[in-house]
């Protein structure tokens, strides 16, 4: 790896080897991976697709990094981070070029000042505009699928374009696999006045119904199509308070599991297996992971 990583940074690429992930995760778990690259244009991430391809090498995207749980052994290959792919343009009103590795929170700070709807839902949620795409981010009714007009992909295709509405289902992405680089969205006009009130009142909410202080990856788990929602069944399952080491299913939002100082990913995993079986077992639904669990090889 280390003779990878020379010719990566003789391309002008900035790589690290070794590099720890919890450091890079909302839920602060993880091993080291064995390349973490850092691109800052599109070209850089052409360069690592294909790199990585001609050396067999798997490749993860990451971006904020609050929807995945590492391995304790961590990642062999090359994880890209596209947090340095940021930008936003107004190509005309309400309607936005954006780079995948902006901060949804960048946007929600552009409809505040210019009067413009769409993400006050995600206020307070460290997620980016790919991940936001690829998990089909999505709060109080609201999705983030409904913002997009088209998105900019590299696949095994190459790189295309992409819209319409059956891109986005239930917390997903139905597009191709690949890594979105960039897209376009579509804001609402509103009285900048509105949009505060929307951000405070869906601020509040969360702060009233979820354990923010500390770390977690959001909701574990999806909510089911029908019935009750994830978090009720795992209360009603005497859920609430469980643990497996430094691992705790939150007393506030039993959807939320929360690291409370060293949680290694096993315990994480554990107590997630460990809940699916209760409610299972109790009321019969077969609850989905939400977290993306990322395998060490
Ligand atoms: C306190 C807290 C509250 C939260 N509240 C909510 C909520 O209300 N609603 C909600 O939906 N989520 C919530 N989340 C979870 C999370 O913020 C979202 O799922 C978010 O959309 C993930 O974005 P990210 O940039 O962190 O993606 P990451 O976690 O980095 O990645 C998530 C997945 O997307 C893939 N990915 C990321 N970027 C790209 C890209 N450019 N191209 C291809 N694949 C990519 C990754 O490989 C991974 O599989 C919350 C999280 C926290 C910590």
């Amino acid at each position: 790896m280390k003779a990878l990583s020379r010719d990566l940074k003789k391309k002008g690429l900035k790589v690290r080897l070794e590099e720890p992930l919890w450091r890079y995760t909302t839920v602060r778990v993880g091993g080291p991976a064995d390349l973490m690259a850092y691109p800052e244009t599109l070209e850089e991430v052409l360069e690592l697709w294909e790199f990585s391809r001609r050396q067999g090498l798997r490749i993860f995207w990451l971006s904020g990094g609050s929807k995945v749980l590492f391995a304790d052994a961590g990642f062999r290959g090359v994880v890209v981070n596209l947090r340095g792919l940021k930008g936003v343009v107004e190509l005309s009103s309400g309607h936005l070029g954006v780079m995948c590795g902006t901060p949804v929170a960048v946007l929600t700070a552009y409809g505040l000042k210019r009067g413009f709807s769409g993400t006050e839902f995600l206020a307070g949620v460290p997620a980016t505009v790919g991940g936001a795409i690829m998990m089909n981010a999505g709060a109080f009714g609201e999705e983030f699928g409904d913002l997009v007009e088209s998105v900019t992909m590299l696949t095994p295709e190459g790189l295309r374009e992409y819209s319409g509405k059956d891109l986005f289902g239930y917390r997903t992405f139905r597009g191709p696999s690949g890594v979105v680089l960039s897209a376009r969205l579509r804001l609402r006009p509103r009285d900048p006045e509105e949009v505060r009130a929307r951000v405070r009142d869906f601020l509040a909410r969360r702060r009233a119904t979820q354990p923010l202080g500390r770390p977690s990856f959001g909701c574990a788990f999806k909510n089911p199509p029908e019935g009750p929602a994830a978090g009720e069944l795992l209360e009603a399952a005497g859920l609430k308070g469980f643990r497996r080491g430094e691992a705790m299913i939150s007393s506030k939002h039993a959807n939320f599991i929360l690291n409370l100082g060293r949680a290694r990913a096993e315990d994480i995993r554990a107590l997630m297996e460990e809940a699916r079986e209760r409610v299972q077992a109790r009321f019969g639904v077969e609850l989905e992971p939400e977290v993306r669990i990322v395998a060490e090889t």
